[in-house]
């Protein structure tokens, strides 16, 4: 059996044979521009060599015409997501976030003993920024999912920017791009780079194939970035990224095919998905612009996760305010043909 993680609870289940399309990896791994970064810069890891970060900050910053000093490099995003959230809330200090959407969010919360203040999703399933605004006078921070995990959908750039314009002076705005490149929508870094009160999060693991690498970055004004040592440690929690995962991660930013070859394979991959699912009537979720997509499988997700793994299939899990339906990664073309097969075969066997 193999150790991965992510499909909650069943990892000793997983066999050389699964199909893992349940933590939203992306299947084709770091591109060979990444892999070729590691192989040269590896053998330079017997020194600590904060200059190879400070390259890869350098290469963000002119990308995105940021000013030095707002760009901490970190191992993945999970762990600058949970700064950005714990440094902003608090018992008095509420998060507003939408519901359903990422854990993260309200976990932190409930780690800093601040109220959990969840809003639904519009008919839309974007972010209801008005509603955000409406539903607490003083929010610590809001937590905006941009394409939306499990979701997959987009809250519309002009949303958050009426939320930064609206919300109350003192609360700032989180928002998390994971997915951002799989989808066609603008990101608001440039509003980092105007000075708002904004943290935005981006992440390697994702459409860059680096998930157990370990890279990401948090983009926000300096004295923002300033408040995450409040909860940690500076030196554990943003200066700890290795050599090889910083080169990798450069070399990806540099690699100006990636992107576009990558968004379109995935794009290509789910639509043939989506196609198969709706000709069969099953229900998705319309909207999704990133590397996974939800289907309402008519029984409770958690039993239907099950019989897919007893298939070889490992899927995504359900959400609290969604429970029939599952979330599903999209893997390579070949292994959404095994899911299909395995789909059809638990729809129409497994009780429901
Ligand atoms: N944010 C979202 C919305 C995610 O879905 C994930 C991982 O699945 C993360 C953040 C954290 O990922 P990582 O720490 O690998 O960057």
């Amino acid at each position: 059996s193999r150790g991965f993680g992510g499909a909650a609870g069943m990892t000793r289940n997983l066999n050389r044979d699964t199909v893992i399309i349940s933590s939203n990896e992306n299947p084709l791994g770091p591109a060979q521009s990444a892999l070729s970064a590691i192989g040269e810069t590896a053998p330079l890891g017997g020194r600590y060599h904060q200059e190879e970060t400070m390259k890869t900050v350098a290469v963000f910053n002119d990308l995105f015409g940021l000013k030095p000093g707002y760009v901490a490099l970190t191992p993945g995003s999970g762990g600058p997501l949970d700064l950005a959230l714990m440094s902003n809330i608090g018992p008095d200090k509420p998060l507003v976030y939408g519901d359903p959407s990422y854990e993260q969010g309200f976990r932190a919360a409930e780690t800093m003993k601040a109220p959990k203040v969840p809003v639904p999703l519009n008919a839309a399933f974007a972010h209801d920024v008005k509603a955000m605004v409406k539903a607490h006078p003083s929010p610590g921070a809001y937590y905006i999912v941009n394409p939306n995990n499990p979701t997959g959908t987009i809250t519309p750039r002009e949303d958050i920017l009426w939320l930064l314009a609206n919300k109350p002076a003192g609360s700032v705005v989180i928002v998390d791009e994971a997915y951002h490149h799989f989808s066609e929508q603008d990101s608001v870094i440039d509003q980092v780079a105007a000075d708002k009160d904004i943290i935005v999060l981006r992440t390697f693991s994702k459409i860059y194939g680096m998930a157990g690498l370990r890279a990401g970055v948090a983009v926000a004004r300096p004295d923002l970035l300033a408040k995450f040592t409040t909860v940690a440690a500076p030196a554990r929690s943003l200066a700890s990224i290795s050599i090889t995962s910083s080169a990798a991660a450069r070399a990806s930013l540099q690699d100006k095919e990636l992107v576009p070859l990558r968004r379109k394979i995935n794009a290509d991959v789910r639509a043939e998905t989506l196609e198969f699912l709706e000709k069969h009537n099953y229900k998705v979720l319309p909207g999704s612009q990133a590397n996974f997509f939800m289907i309402d499988v008519k029984r409770p997700g958690r039993d239907f996760q099950a019989a897919m793994i007893k298939e070889n299939i490992a899927i995504g899990r359900s959400w609290p305010a969604m429970p029939n339906y599952v979330r599903v990664t999209v893997g390579t073309k070949q292994e959404m043909a095994k899911f299909q097969t395995a789909f059809v075969k638990c729809m129409d066997t497994a009780p429901g």
